[in-house]
């Protein structure tokens, strides 16, 4: 925490305002459209899954359609539009970015209108902070008139270009989950061009329901609204988002300094234009045996760290969906890992985890 949330939860406390909308929610949701783009919509939500959720919806998805997702990324990426009744297919990255491979999702969409299945949306995920190769995805979603719903939820405080992640593209989700850069314990927020889609958002995450003095429903709705109390903290987060996202670079560039030295460990550079918040440090092994013996190195002396993430063409729950597949995520996961990357690590902390990853590799 930054200081100032609790100011924020207490107000909510004595203002009795312990319920999923209030004052907080509104001026939490103001605050990140000052943060995302001044010209975008915001409608927080109780997870990043959630606005995933309502952003496939409101792309007009629904049962037996195709939406094209990433396939290197968390599976919450790609769970809701199972949800949905949807068919997912999976695309592979590129080794620039790690994200979603311009050529190989082209190859994807008239594969897909070959077989006369028009893709009903594109899930882009801009993993571990480091953005997607937005103007080749923007070209392709005006091409095939495809829209674009960007996974920022790990990216906040990222750049494309000068432009703030979450606010690329046609939908824009944040997640506020615990482990993210920052944090209201459980929550996320949904960003969209215009104030209709906002208010349609709202009123499917509060129960669809009808204008009317009875409780009257025409469609399916959800409860998927943040907490007042929630949106305090966010409130007092967003106030030292920028500190944590000079704290998580410093980590990143500290490992990046101590290791160079070692020819077996590669660092995802960012391209000109990228600006990444380096939610988690992340570095390439030469090879599977190399990684899982740094692993269990750091491990013994009690430090975590972990595997990139499993694609989801590989994930046991995906198996049977279809992917294109270049190699580069599978690679990503048998050789990399997420060096411990918290925005309270000390220096020393640092240093004894380098020390480790030198003696175990050397
Ligand atoms: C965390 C995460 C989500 C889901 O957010 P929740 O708030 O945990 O539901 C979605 N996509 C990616 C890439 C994530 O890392």
């Amino acid at each position: 925490m930054g200081g100032e949330e609790l100011e924020f939860v207490k107000e909510a406390f004595a203002t009795n305002w312990i319920a999923p909308l209030g004052p907080h929610v509104n001026a939490f949701e103001q605050a990140l459209e000052g943060h995302v783009a001044q010209d975008k919509q915001v409608a927080c939500l109780s997870s990043g899954t959630a606005a995933l959720h309502l952003a496939l919806i409101m792309a007009g998805v629904g049962p037996k359609d195709v939406v094209l997702c990433q396939s290197f990324t968390f599976a919450a990426s790609a769970n809701p539009i199972v949800y949905l009744g949807a068919t997912p297919v999976f695309v592979d990255s590129e080794e620039r970015t790690w994200n979603i491979c311009p050529e190989l999702l082209t190859q994807a969409i008239e594969d897909q209108l070959a077989k006369g299945k028009k893709p009903k949306a594109i899930v882009a995920v801009h993993l571990y902070g480091m953005p997607y190769d937005h103007d080749a995805l923007e070209a392709i979603s005006l091409t095939y008139d495809i829209p674009i719903i960007e996974d920022s939820a790990e990216a906040m405080g990222s750049t494309y270009k000068g432009k703030n992640c979450g606010g690329l593209g046609d939908y824009g989700i944040y997640s506020f989950n615990g482990n993210k850069i920052i944090t209201t314990s459980g929550g996320g927020a949904l960003i969209c061009k215009t104030k209709e889609e906002k208010e349609k958002a709202v009123f499917l995450a509060t129960q669809a329901r009808d204008q009317a003095p009875h409780y009257q429903h025409s469609t399916i709705g959800y409860n998927y609204r943040l907490s007042n109390v929630l949106a305090g903290i966010g409130r007092g987060q967003l106030k030292v988002l920028a500190q944590r996202v000079q704290k998580r670079r410093a980590n990143y560039a500290f490992y990046e300094e101590a290791l160079k030295e070692l020819s077996g460990v590669t660092f995802l550079k960012a391209a000109e234009g990228y600006f990444s918040n380096r939610w988690l440090s992340c570095i390439l092994l030469e090879n599977f045996e190399q990684r899982e013996t740094l692993r269990l190195a750091l491990e013994s002396q009690n430090i975590e760290s972990r595997p990139l993430w499993k694609p989801m063409h590989l994930q046991p729950a995906f198996k049977q969906e279809k992917s294109y597949v270049n190699g580069t995520s599978e690679i990503l996961f048998k050789r990399g890992l997420c060096l411990p990357s918290g925005s309270n690590l000390t220096t020393e902390t640092l240093n004894q985890i380098c020390q480790i990853i030198k003696q175990t590799l050397s």
